[in-house]
């Protein structure tokens, strides 16, 4: 998608501080970080939102959530806890649709979520 913010990240076109790359996903630290550890782990092919997920993505989305375990346990953070989410669409808050789950972790999280 050539207008997508995240499609331009993924391929270096747009500068982010990223902190993890593979052929099939990319993790960088969200701009407006809501914790200390804000981190959108996205894949380098645009999917918009999760209602596009196919069955062929299975594989792409256990790789998003073990990247994210992964970068957890590297911060320190996986003993204590950390969270993960996917917004999705309007009334869930998502603002850019190129799929990307946060992690979040190094303060006291709430539940409800907001
Ligand atoms: P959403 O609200 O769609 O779930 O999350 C989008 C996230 O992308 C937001 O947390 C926002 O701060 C982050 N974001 C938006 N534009 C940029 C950008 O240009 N660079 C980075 N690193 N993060 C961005
Ligand atoms: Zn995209």
């Amino acid at each position: 998608m050539s207008d997508c913010l995240f499609c331009k990240i993924a391929a270096g076109e747009i500068p982010a501080a990223i902190v993890h790359q593979d052929e099939a996903v990319v993790a960088f630290k969200d701009i407006n970080a809501q914790a200390p550890l804000h981190v959108l782990i996205i894949p380098r092919r645009h999917i918009a939102t999760l209602n596009d997920l196919s069955p062929d993505d299975d594989g792409l989305v256990g790789s998003m959530l073990r990247t994210a375990a992964a970068l957890a346990q590297q911060h320190g953070y996986h003993e204590r806890g950390y969270r993960t989410v996917f917004n999705t669409n309007r009334e869930a808050g998502q603002t850019v649709f190129h799929i990307h789950l946060h992690l979040l972790a190094g303060r006291w999280l709430t539940w409800p979520p907001g």
